[in-house]
């Protein structure tokens, strides 16, 4: 399979056809599906439809945009008017979206082919896609291993070669960790950089939607298209679109880094110290930060994104939405009912968290207190940009753990997020890119933060650090 920008060289070189494009990721799909399990549906006619209007634009020379005839993959809970959007879980097994979200219509418009369905932990809440009600996506690079999470289906079907590039949520890590496990690019932009418009919320404060991709011209395409403020969305800024014409040099840089972490895999801490030595060679000035105070990211971020998420997932109550349990005899039961058996494990134990935090009498000890602690991450970041351009860390202590390791522990899952929460809370922007891969055989990614609203310097840099060989990490062609 080709990179995103392989492919978009053969479509607008007509080397290629939309139709042939798209072809060629269905029998990639149908192929690597039995062993990756990275969709929870997938509709082929309607797939074929777009490519099949998209073969005619092209054909007729009027295609769209250069992007006509692009395949892209989309995480499950961003709705796309006419498919069934589950968010993950059975409480939306058949719902069906009315409306498409902002970023759909943005990629409509210029003529992306939509895949749809790609799996993820229920409402995203997850960090292995284990918390899926459907099943259990598998890392290409090994099966026996979760590809991270939430968006791991979006990651394991870039992985796979199934598709170019996709589209995630990232409200606490969701989108740079599995990438980060699968070897592959992904970005979370600045909050406010993208319409959450029909993505269907988590933790409002936090969600962002953004790219995966197999190469950095893929994350940037992507975001040029679905940047940009929206009517529908209060929180999306008016800032323009990032400029990815920009270009840098390495020499001069200041760079944040961090001290090692104990939690972190030896395989983890040796590309930590290669990138580093990399980025030295190429005349950066390293400067370590103090970053003592992300270590309460984790409590933090499990108060805030619990209170966020008991508040959004109020709105499935059995009769506005999906799944309804007719049986209950009084309105009170058939609530009950169908939220006690719509609802995964995971969901309703952060609901109960998060009702818990927000009840009066624990408001102030926990949300209010949690606030403040947010405040001050926040602040931390903004004095870390006063002393550098980037910081760069290791994006998830561990590579891909094995299936079901971590599932009987909610809080060793929660601290797969150790590295990534604390860029949710504060707002800016952070990419996962990858840095080679461990003596096992497993892909390594580093995180490479900016500070607001700077992605276009952001992938100036991760242009530049790809070209170096040592970090490229070849897709797995036959998956075992
Ligand atoms: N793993 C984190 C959680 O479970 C982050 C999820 C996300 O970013 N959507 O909340």
């Amino acid at each position: 399979m080709k990179t995103y920008s392989e492919i978009k060289k053969a479509l607008n070189s007509v080397e290629m056809s939309p139709l042939e494009v798209t072809n060629e990721c269905i029998r990639r799909i149908e192929a690597c599906e039995p062993k990756v399990s990275a969709f929870i549906h997938f509709n082929k006619e309607n797939i074929l439809k777009q490519a099949e209007q998209s073969d005619i634009r092209r054909k007729e020379g009027k295609p769209l945009s250069e992007f006509d005839g692009i395949p892209i993959g989309i995480k499950d809970n961003i709705c796309i008017k006419g498919e069934r959007t589950t968010a993950g879980s059975k409480i939306l097994e058949n719902f069906v979206s009315p409306y498409n979200a902002t970023v759909i219509e943005k990629l409509l418009q210029k003529g992306f082919i939509l895949f749809a369905g790609l799996n993820m932990d229920e409402f995203a809440m997850g960090s292995s896609t284990e918390n899926s009600a459907y099943h259990i996506s598998k890392n290409p690079f090994d099966t026996n291993r979760i590809p991270g999470g939430s968006s791991g289906g979006s990651a394991a079907a870039v992985a796979s070669s199934m598709l170019p590039i996709a589209l995630g949520s990232d409200t606490g890590g969701s989108i740079r960790q599995p990438a980060s496990l699968c070897g592959v690019y992904g970005l979370k932009p600045t909050y406010g950089r993208v319409s959450r418009y029909g993505l269907i919320a988590y933790a409002s404060s936090l969600d962002q939607i953004g790219p995966f991709s197999n190469d950095p011209e893929g994350i940037e395409d992507v975001m040029k298209v679905i940047s940009g403020s929206d009517i529908h969305d209060a929180t999306s800024k008016k800032n323009p679109s990032p400029d990815f014409n920009d270009t840098l040099e390495i020499k001069g840089l200041k760079i944040g880094i961090m001290e090692e972490g104990k939690e972190w895999s030896e395989g983890i801490k040796k590309k930590y110290s290669e990138m580093i030595d990399y980025l030295k060679s190429k005349g950066a000035n390293l400067e370590k930060l103090d970053f003592s105070l992300n270590e309460y990211s984790i409590p933090v971020y499990y108060v805030i994104a619990t209170a966020e998420c008991s508040s959004n997932l109020s709105r499935f109550d059995g009769i506005r939405y999906g799944f309804r349990n007719e049986e209950g005899k009084k309105l009170e039961e058939l609530y009950l009912d169908s939220r006690s058996q719509g609802f995964g494990k995971e969901v309703k134990r952060r609901i109960l968290l998060g009702t818990f935090s927000l009840s009066s009498g624990y408001y102030d000890a926990y949300y209010g207190k949690a606030q403040k602690a947010r405040a001050l991450i926040r602040k931390g970041y903004e004095s870390y940009f006063k002393k550098v351009d980037f910081i760069l860390q290791p994006t998830s202590p561990t590579t891909a753990f094995k299936i079901g390791e971590k599932t009987k522990d909610p809080v060793q899952m929660y601290k797969a997020d150790i590295l990534t929460t604390s860029v949710n809370l504060a707002g800016v922007p952070a990419i996962s890119i990858p840095a080679g891969l461990d003596d096992s055989g497993l892909p390594i990614g580093m995180q490479i933060t900016a500070p607001f609203f700077e992605e276009g310097r952001l992938l100036a840099l991760v242009k530049k650090i790809s070209e170096e060989k040592k970090f490229s990490i070849p897709l797995p062609v036959d998956i075992k």
